[in-house]
């Protein structure tokens, strides 16, 4: 009699990951993050899988702060290949993984796990994808961009690092608890140290996160990037009001839940260009699958599974 196989749940839990079922074709990589029911992983990677004959299948799992050492060790016996962390896991991972590649070990965040040999290496795929994004997104190089980035967790820090290491013109750290913000711009001064000098506003800084410091700013930046999860949620407000932003400005949002995020609609509604996270979410997530399975991969099949998502700027 053939084997009766369970159906893919939409979330997993720890206790699955304690009693773990039988699955075909077997589960072996996966998403882990608090909330995570709203990640694109899965269609993105699925697609990838399916594309190049990988007898495998991506699954999101709801695990908590507490829960994530338990849980990677778990998925380490369990023969998973690769993992992808997000909200609240980035800064966590570095303390239970066996290696970190140079990005993640200077922004001591972690969005990509590949499980080899029984060993965790942890890697941060967030800051290459956001150049990728941006790229597509609006045809420019960070190098040629004076950028104000609101947040200073792990999203905040992958990007403020590939912009510090593509030398962006300028880098304003907006966040909410302002001595973090200060912090990621010490850790990044050294990429600030060179011969280009702008004005009177200084190249690095961090902000207040306070309608005066924004007003000032917006004047004096051509791409913001919202690195927070204001927006996330349904109801949110944008992080910036289309009153603060101006015609002249790029507005990336890493949010992806929903074409129009706040933040979308705001930058719209005062004239300035503006994507949703799509983008980064595509190129990060191309950047893991070549990890995990060390070959190309299948770019334009990953980018038409997300197609439904993408911002209006792209569609
Ligand atoms: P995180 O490490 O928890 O950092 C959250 C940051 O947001 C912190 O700087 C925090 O400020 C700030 N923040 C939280 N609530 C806020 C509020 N109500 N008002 C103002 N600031 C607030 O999170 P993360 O992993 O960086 O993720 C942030 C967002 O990036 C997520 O929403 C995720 O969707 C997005 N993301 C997207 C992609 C993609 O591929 N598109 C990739 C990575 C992340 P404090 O320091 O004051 O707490």
């Amino acid at each position: 009699m053939k084997k009766k196989v369970p159906a893919i749940k939409n979330v997993y839990t720890l206790e699955d990951l304690r009693d773990w079922p039988d699955i075909d074709p077997p589960i072996r990589l996966g998403v882990l993050g608090d909330p995570v029911e709203h990640s694109l992983s899965p269609q993105l990677q699925d697609a990838a899988l399916r594309h190049d004959k990988i007898n495998m299948q991506y699954a999101r799992f709801h695990i908590r702060s507490n829960q994530l050492g338990e849980a990677l060790k778990r998925m380490r016996d369990l023969q998973f290949v690769g993992l992808n962390l997000t909200l609240p896991h980035k800064l966590g991972a570095p303390e239970f993984v066996d290696w970190l590649d140079d990005d993640a070990k200077q922004i001591a965040a972690s969005n990509v796990i590949k499980i080899e040999d029984n060993r965790l290496r942890g890697f941060n795929t967030d800051g290459r994808g956001f150049a990728r994004a941006v790229r597509d997104e609006f045809s420019v190089d960070l190098r040629d961009l004076r950028v104000m980035i609101l947040g200073a967790g792990g999203a905040a820090r992958a990007v403020a690092l590939e912009c510090a290491k593509s030398h962006c013109e300028r880098l304003v750290i907006a966040n909410r608890t302002f001595e973090k913000g200060e912090r990621l711009t010490e850790k990044l001064r050294r990429f600030f140290e060179g011969p280009k000098v702008f004005g009177p506003v200084p190249r690095l800084q961090a902000i207040p996160w306070e309608e005066a410091a924004f007003q000032f700013q917006i004047a004096n930046v051509d791409l913001v990037v919202n690195a927070t999860p204001v927006g996330l949620n349904p109801g949110d407000p944008s992080p910036l009001s289309s009153r603060l932003l101006a015609p002249h400005l790029m507005v990336y949002d890493t949010i992806y839940s929903g074409a129009r995020t706040p933040l979308v609609s705001a930058a719209l509604e005062a004239g300035a260009r503006a994507a949703n996270g799509v983008s980064m979410l595509l190129h990060q997530g191309a950047l893991a699958f070549e990890i995990w399975f060390e070959r190309a991969a299948p770019i334009d099949v990953m980018r038409k599974a997300l197609g439904g998502s993408a911002s209006p700027n792209t569609i």
